[in-house]
């Protein structure tokens, strides 16, 4: 899933004070899960902004939605009635959401109330660790379904850097379990201990986020919506 948090909620009414007529927009997969995207958390960002506009004597005009998925094109088309006279559409999504929205309603402001941080799942202790960087070159086969880009502070892809402490805690961030020990207990409890003699080859990086825009098929064709 892709983990973004809601905004400071004054940071958002601050936003959302230039504008009468909003869609409160929310987003039915990774922002639902992760409980501030569906429409309990629509409804309550809404119920806000009305307390909010009305200790200034002015009232918001909101319309509440939930879409199945910002980040798609074809999950907005029952938008289409809804973006009818109002101002700005306040989205609970990550920042991909809010780029589609943009480039489907170009007329319409769109106001972010998320903060996007990166690609991950959340624990049984509710917290939300990344796991994976998008590299586009994954051989977490070698690694028994460890990643070491997102997992390493060093991304030591050949072996631990050695600075664990005494009970196993990474060196850079004490709060995380050194992520090679994790590897060599997941390939030692499915009996591969073999793949720990490999030499990992370095990353076919061109393949990586690295300073462009990915785009999937990488055929070299622009479309409509980029040019
Ligand atoms: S190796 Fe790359 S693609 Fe695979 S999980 Fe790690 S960052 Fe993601
Ligand atoms: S202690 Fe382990 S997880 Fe931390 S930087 Fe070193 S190898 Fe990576």
């Amino acid at each position: 899933m892709i983990v973004a948090t809601l905004k400071p909620i004054d940071e958002i009414l601050e936003k959302a004070s230039s504008y009468r007529r909003i869609l409160v927009l929310g987003c039915g997969t990774c922002a639902t899960i992760s409980d501030w995207g569906g429409m309990k958390a629509v409804r309550q960002i809404s119920e806000m902004l009305r307390m909010a506009r009305s200790d200034r004597m002015q009232t918001h005009d909101l319309k509440e939605f939930v879409v199945q998925r910002q980040c798609e094109p074809a999950f907005l088309d029952p938008l289409l009635n809804e973006i009818r006279s109002i101002d700005a559409i306040l989205s609970l999504a990550c920042g991909v959401g809010v780029q589609i929205l943009s480039e489907r309603f170009p007329d319409i402001t769109v106001l972010p109330a998320a903060d996007t941080h990166f690609i991950g799942t959340i624990s049984n202790s509710n917290v939300y660790r990344e796991y994976c960087r998008g590299c586009g070159d994954c051989d977490i086969l070698q690694t028994g379904g460890v990643c070491l880009v997102a997992r390493c502070p060093k991304a030591s892809l050949n072996g631990p850097c050695g600075g664990e402490d005494e009970f196993g805690m990474c060196e850079v961030d004490p709060k995380e379990r050194c992520v090679w020990i994790q590897i060599a207990e997941r390939l030692t409890v499915s009996r591969r201990e073999g793949f720990l003699d490999k030499i990992v080859t370095p990353k076919d990086w061109s393949r990586s986020r690295s300073g462009r825009t990915m785009r999937i098929p990488d055929d070299g064709i622009t479309d409509e919506s980029e040019s």
